[in-house]
């Protein structure tokens, strides 16, 4: 073990299970760790390198900011701030943007705004409906909104308002809805959950059942969002326009930022009402701005839909080779291999011994979500080890 390694043990809260890499430099798909070893990179910072490690673009604009000005607090405008949110309207079917700083955040903040929106519109309504499976964070009501009780026990009592129910299954938000609803929130495909994706009209028939109750579909887009699936925002593939959307992880480029983003109608929060110190900074927006501008204007989008599409045929591939290997399922970057048992952890170990960090994303599941900008020549690396690994194990 590492000196860094050993010192995280005796230092730093112990509440996430790390692998035992020391990552000291990056760039694109690649990083290398305090020995020297080069690893290619399928977890990209949990979905957020969108262009990959220290992308010029990024690296630039982070650091010309940072000569300029850092932080102001919104009781100013700010140039970056203004760019950036006019960047994703202009690019969206939403009107307005909040910025925060991550996903949970965005998503609390969206809450909120549905919470008042339900004050103002729906006498008084307040429950937001949720799927099983989701992941919405880690603060005390998003654990109530993830749907998953791993997530939730060891924090009970949670906050009252949000209903988990079944994901892809409209009837299950339909019963679940009462007078007490004022929202839907749901990731168009689940990531933490598993690249769980619904079926092509799921969304189009949620959407039909929000217009006719009059509460809102807000979509949490921190994953799917800022061209993972192939489309800038994942909604677009689903042929919707949610009143909401929450975005976060890919965003900035690999800097801490997030946003909520939502129709004017839906605009229910007024002046002092909600609110962020370091939320749309002139640093993390500057970050942001490059990372947006420079996906629109290279069409990454379509780089994704066929580099996905590429990776996805190869990976298949591998599952007529190898009976471990029982589905493999994606859109876009966002991917996902299961296994017959629960070999994510053996797969996980292997890949990373020959230079591959993927995403153990449930015990008998692997997830890549690597940066948009891969190269055909590293998702060829990327199989053959795989490939390598998946041959030893078996
Ligand atoms: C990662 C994630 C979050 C939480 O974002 P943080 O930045 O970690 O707070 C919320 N929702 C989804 C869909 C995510 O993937």
């Amino acid at each position: 073990m590492s000196k860094w390694q050993e010192l995280e043990g005796k230092y730093y809260m112990q509440t996430v299970n790390r692998v035992p890499v020391t990552l000291v430099r990056g760039e694109g798909a690649r990083v290398w760790d305090d020995q020297g070893k080069e690893y290619l990179d399928l977890v990209a910072g949990w979905a957020v390198n969108s262009l990959g490690h220290c992308h010029p673009a990024v690296v630039e604009a982070i650091a010309e900011q940072a000569r300029i000005l850092i932080q102001t607090s919104n009781q100013f405008f700010t140039i970056p701030q203004v760019q950036l949110v006019q960047l994703l309207v202009e690019n969206s079917c939403l009107d307005r943007v909040f910025l925060c700083n991550s996903g949970t955040e965005a998503n609390e903040g969206a809450v909120k705004l549905a919470r008042r929106y339900g004050q103002l519109h729906l006498k008084g309504a307040y429950e937001v409906i949720t799927a099983f499976n989701s992941f919405h964070g880690r603060t005390l009501s998003m654990v109530a909104a993830t749907g998953q009780a791993k997530h939730q026990k060891p924090f009970e009592p949670l906050p009252a308002g949000f209903i988990n129910v079944d994901y892809n299954r409209l009837e299950a938000i339909k019963s679940a809805t009462t007078e007490k609803t004022c929202a839907v929130l749901l990731e168009p495909v689940q990531g933490e959950g598993g690249v769980n994706i619904p079926d092509e009209d799921y969304l189009q028939k949620v959407r039909e059942w929000c217009d006719e109750k009059g509460i809102l579909l807000m979509l949490d887009e921190i994953q799917t969002g800022i061209g993972r699936l192939g489309t800038l925002f994942g909604y677009e593939q689903y042929g919707v326009e949610p009143d909401v959307i929450t975005l976060a992880k890919g965003l900035g480029g690999g800097v801490p930022i997030g946003a909520i983003m939502a129709k004017e109608g839906a605009c229910a929060l007024v002046p002092g009402e909600h609110g962020s110190t370091f939320g749309g900074n002139p640093l993390t927006c500057a970050a942001a701005y490059a990372t947006v501008k420079y996906i629109i204007e290279h069409d990454v989008c379509r780089q994704v839909r066929k580099a996905g599409q590429y990776f996805i045929d190869g990976l298949e591939g591998l599952r007529m080779k190898y009976d471990l290997v029982t589905e493999v399922r994606g859109r876009g970057l966002l991917v996902v291999m299961e296994f017959s048992r629960d070999a994510g952890g053996e797969m996980l170990d292997a890949c990373l011994e020959k230079g591959l960090l993927v995403n153990r994303v449930k015990p008998n599941a692997l997830r890549f979500m690597p940066p948009l900008t891969i190269e055909y020549d590293e998702i060829d690396r990327a199989l053959g080890i795989l490939d390598r690994v998946l041959a030893d194990i078996v």
